[in-house]
């Protein structure tokens, strides 16, 4: 690297910023060692880094100008090459879409994938031949944002039987078709706390108009009966019945795998995308062979006389033989669970599952292809259905425990939808005694132990689960930024809704430096004393120095007797500092604090992504902390290379002074990071 590069690197943004300012940061964020220029294969390695994939159809154009353009693009090529998909390309730069610290997501799921995939209990399905002749040990995992990223792995390419997965979107291809009052007048929306394939029916006149077991038509004076819900066999029986009855079933299940096509990326206009959802013709025979209880349910249906009729008309064969009769079976039953054990054969991947899903998550629209496959009319009144019923008999405890919208299938497979976020799939064909994947239920409790994503984790604030919407350097950013800030400030309302809010205001940041360390420097007694009373504890820095230190340092005597009153050893803090007196450059100052705590806790974590993403975001390289610190600072600290690279490169100085008077090159020699301090030595010589 040119020896002056950091100081030209900052000159060369402000020159960007005087043509566009918004792909200027952008298209600096990029830029690496000391050109001005990027290198393309390094910018579609960041894209697919933030996991977007090299096949996205909202990609392809870029991608193929990218090529065309070579190794290397300037700053007026990029403007004109990102502009075929340009929200996509600064959501994914600036670290804003669904998902934002994909990869750091990635590995979490990967450490849990593994730890699930040792679990070898459960059984696989037998009542249907089929399903009893999977490899029991597949396991596969995929996940789809809002915004597209994909997240797979293990058997994630492999099809498997839809089976009751296809429940939920039956319910909405119904309702689109017909709307939601006509459906429920055929099937209504309780759990139904009973088996799957349970033969009771409810008692039900019409959408919400629940009237108890016995309750009578007023009209005709006959019991009315209704499938519990959609999710149930009998509700998915009656659904498939009221998708296309005037219909050829062939007709009637084109649609259904065309809609189902297009959940997963199929489009009718191009052939970019996903095929057809394959169907199992065997699978649909055994299904039918065996499905008794189907079949009854199928007749029970039409004996409420809540199953449209189809087109066939009933026929009055005179048989010629006195003792002999045509058997007549309604053609309404047959077709209705030919349609049902066909559909229930279907077979897709995780991934293309996973893809269902985020539509559902995504209100609708895929969002891949930014088809609109349902309306969110339709996804609305699905959702709450799953949500209480699509789980088995076990969807309360489910509710409750991961509390996510979830149906599962025999053939092993679980979708959950996280609204607005994403669509995850988890594929493995051990069941439990309730139908559910092990695996799949095990999968789902881990994500949402780790994650803050069940429905009602919006009202917890005092958990140490991630946001998968924040990334993770943000995330720590707010676990102390905001308390150390306002005891910085002096600001005691700030700190008493932190309490309330049971924020642990004794955490400390990449320093250690705690609120109470702030409020001492900077002499906000009363600060001090709310923490103290609030049972705050005096811990040391990274230095091993206590508030007490920084009171007495700065010479605030009323805060030195506070501390005075506790009885603890307090130790000084040692900062190594060769040249206090040397020369300085000056940090910038950014509005955004706890961005910058952000920027800084990135620095320490090795995170170039997180600090690419902030850079984009037009956040300055060297803006300081409270402490004057900055992020050149704490790579130093802790020998993040990378991280040191991409602040010079960026513009970042290289004799900035934090509170202390301690510069970049001390960090690194206190802490005896060799590779940093041959760095940096070798450009200030
Ligand atoms: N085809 C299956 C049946 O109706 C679906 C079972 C399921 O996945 O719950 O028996």
């Amino acid at each position: 690297m040119k020896k002056d590069t950091y100081k030209n690197k900052a000159t060369f943004l402000e020159k960007l910023k005087t043509k566009s300012k918004r792909e200027a940061n952008l298209f600096f964020s990029l830029c690496e060692d000391d050109s001005e220029i990027v290198n393309t294969k390094k910018f579609k390695e960041v894209l697919l880094n933030s996991g977007l994939k090299a096949n996205d159809k909202r990609l392809y154009n870029l991608f193929q100008n990218l090529d065309a353009h070579g190794d290397k693009i300037v700053f007026e090529d990029f403007i004109d090459i990102i502009r075929s998909s340009e929200l996509i390309v600064e959501k994914s730069l600036r670290g804003e879409l669904s998902i934002p610290d994909f990869s750091y997501f990635a590995k979490n799921l990967d450490s849990m994938f593994d730890e699930v995939k040792k679990i070898k209990t459960g059984e696989l399905a037998s009542y249907i031949p089929p399903l009893a002749e999977v490899d029991p040990d597949q396991f596969g995992v995929a996940i789809v944002t809002a915004d597209g990223q994909i997240y797979q792995k293990g058997d994630s390419n492999v099809d498997f039987s839809i089976q009751s997965m296809c429940k939920p979107f039956n319910y909405c291809f119904a309702m689109e078709r017909l709307g939601l009052e006509k459906v429920h007048q055929h099937v209504g929306q309780e759990p139904s706390g009973r088996q799957f394939d349970d033969l009771t029916l409810l008692a039900k006149t019409a959408i919400g108009d629940l009237q108890g077991e016995h309750a009578k038509d007023n009209r005709n004076g006959k019991s009315s009966r209704v499938p519990f819900n959609p999710m149930v066999n009998a509700g998915a029986i009656m659904t498939a019945g009221l998708i296309g009855p005037e219909e050829s079933h062939s007709q009637r299940l084109r649609y259904i795998r065309q809609q189902f096509g297009r959940l997963i990326g199929w489009s009718p206009k191009d052939d970019f995308g996903a095929e057809l959802p394959r169907f199992n013709k065997n699978m649909a025979r055994q299904e039918n062979f065996t499905g008794y209880n189907n079949i009854a349910m199928g007749y029970l249906l039409m004996a409420t006389g809540n199953l449209p009729h189809t087109k066939t008309k009933l026929h009055n064969d005179i048989h010629p033989d006195e003792d002999e009769f045509d058997f007549y079976t309604e053609p309404a039953v047959t077709e209705a669970l030919k349609l049902y054990f066909s559909i229930c054969s279907l077979e897709m991947t995780s991934v293309n599952f996973a893809t269902a899903a985020a539509t559902l998550a995504n209100s609708g629209v895929n969002p891949l292809t930014q088809d609109r496959v349902l309306s969110q009319k339709t996804v609305r009144n699905c959702l709450p259905v799953l949500q209480t019923s699509g789980m088995y008999n076990a969807s309360g405890t489910f509710f409750q425990q991961v509390g996510l919208p979830a149906k599962s299938g025999v053939g092993g497979g679980v979708i959950l939808i996280v609204p607005r976020l994403m669509g995850i799939c988890i594929f493995s064909p051990r069941l439990d005694k309730q139908g559910n994947s092990v695996r799949g239920i095990e999968m789902a409790r881990r994500i949402t132990s780790k994650y803050l994503v069940h429905t009602f984790d919006g009202t917890m604030t005092d958990t140490d689960r991630l946001d998968p919407k924040i990334p993770i350097s943000k995330w720590r950013a707010n676990s102390c930024g905001e308390a150390i800030w306002a005891a910085s400030n002096g600001n005691i309302r700030t700190l008493e809704r932190l309490v309330s809010e049971q924020r642990d205001l004794q955490n400390g940041d990449y320093d250690m430096r705690t609120p109470l360390h702030l409020a001492s420097a900077e002499g906000q007694l009363e600060a001090v004393q709310f923490l103290l009373k609030q049972g705050v504890k005096p811990i040391p820095d990274r230095w091993g120095g206590y508030g007490y230190f920084d009171a007495k340092n700065n010479n605030h005597k009323e805060i030195v007797k506070e501390f005075e009153k506790l009885d603890i050893d307090y130790t000084q803090a040692s900062h190594l500092i060769e040249d206090p007196n040397g020369k300085t450059d000056k940090m910038a100052i950014y509005d955004d604090e706890l961005a910058v705590i952000e920027l800084l806790f990135a620095a320490s974590e090795n995170n170039v992504e997180g600090i690419r993403n902030l850079v984009a975001k037009g956040i300055p390289v060297h803006a300081g902390d409270y402490d004057s610190r900055t992020a050149l600072h704490l790579a130093a600290a802790e020998g993040c290379l990378d991280v040191v690279e991409y602040l010079v490169t960026h513009g970042h100085p290289l004799f900035v002074r934090d509170r202390w008077g301690a510069t970049p090159l001390d960090e690194a020699k206190r802490e005896k990071r060799k590779s940093v301090i041959n760095y940096l030595k070798d450009l200030i010589n």
